[in-house]
């Protein structure tokens, strides 16, 4: 496995090797969730590259980027165990030189849901992604479900950019209670770290009303609302059922497969998970 700290030994790398690349980028801290993605890429690709870096470009003032963690010998023995071809770890330096000024933003579904909650986190996010589609040059990239926004964002902004590669969505991978995966669960003490467990239970609750034939967003949203109140650990930051393509919220009834989101706090921590609802014909 091939450790890669900056740039030009990354373009110089991928001018040498052939075949089909995927890409996996994350920000370290890599547990199953993000190893599925690795997986996925493995499985499908002839060499897999996947790059850690904990990008300050996607946090707000405020926010954990100084807590964020890290755990680079545990992500990299993790990777060289999957056989991946190469890891991209650039420094801060190589990604953001003191002079830096081109941003990358996607315009509209960005101005949505954590858009909203977390301003400018998305400018971060399209523009890193775009830097690293430049370096990497990936025939495909593996992206998560469990941010379900993100994804929706970044395949955006693949076909507006004529990026030409392929954006390879993978599901959510949870704990045996349902709390989706996350890096940020390392923050939750014993306590939150049981009752997290609330988030998905209410996002089941609205799928389950959703199946046994409720078409009414404002319902399904109060019930998601209902269950997550009655934790008192938890806070809700906002509970969204949006259109799963456009992510405008339903208000009245629901008429095309929606996408219901929630952040909520833990204490201090912020957690954020989905659930697709799927109108059949
Ligand atoms: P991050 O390190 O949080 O930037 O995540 C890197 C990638 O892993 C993103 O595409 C995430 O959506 C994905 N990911 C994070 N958690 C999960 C999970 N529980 N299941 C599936 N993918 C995940």
């Amino acid at each position: 496995m091939e450790l890669i700290r900056n740039v030009r030994e990354c373009q110089l790398w991928r001018r040498g090797v052939s075949g089909s690349v995927g890409f996996v980028p994350t920000m370290g801290a890599l547990h199953d969730g993000h190893l599925s993605l690795v997986r996925a890429s493995i499985l499908a690709c002839d060499l897999t590259v996947v790059s850690i870096y904990v990008n300050p470009a996607q946090f707000g003032p405020g926010e954990d980027l100084g807590a964020y963690p890290r755990t680079l010998e545990m992500d990299l023995q993790a990777l060289r165990d999957l056989q991946v071809s190469a890891v991209f770890l650039p420094a801060d330096g190589e990604m953001y030189p003191p002079d830096y000024s081109t941003f990358v933003m996607e315009e509209q579904l960005s101005a949505r849901l954590e858009g909203q909650s977390r301003p400018g986190h998305f400018r971060g996010v399209t523009t890193i992604v775009s830097k690293l589609f430049n370096i990497i040059r990936p025939d495909y990239a593996y992206f998560g479900r469990k941010d379900a926004q993100q994804l929706r964002v970044i395949r955006k902004m693949t076909r507006d950019l004529n990026y030409n590669i392929d954006i390879v969505a993978c599901p959510t991978v949870r704990e045996p209670d349902g709390l989706a995966m996350s890096s940020r669960n390392q923050y939750l003490t014993e306590n939150e770290r049981r009752r997290a467990a609330v988030i998905f239970r209410a996002l089941s609750d609205g799928k389950a009303l959703f199946e046994n034939g409720e078409r009414n967003a404002h319902l399904i949203r109060n019930a998601v609302i209902a269950r997550i109140s009655a934790e008192p650990l938890a806070k809700i930051d906002y509970i969204s059922i949006a259109d799963d393509a456009s992510l405008i919220e339903f208000e009245g009834e629901i008429t095309a497969d929606a996408l219901v989101s929630v952040a909520v706090f833990l204490g201090r921590t912020r957690l954020i998970d989905n659930i697709t609802l799927r109108l059949k014909n």
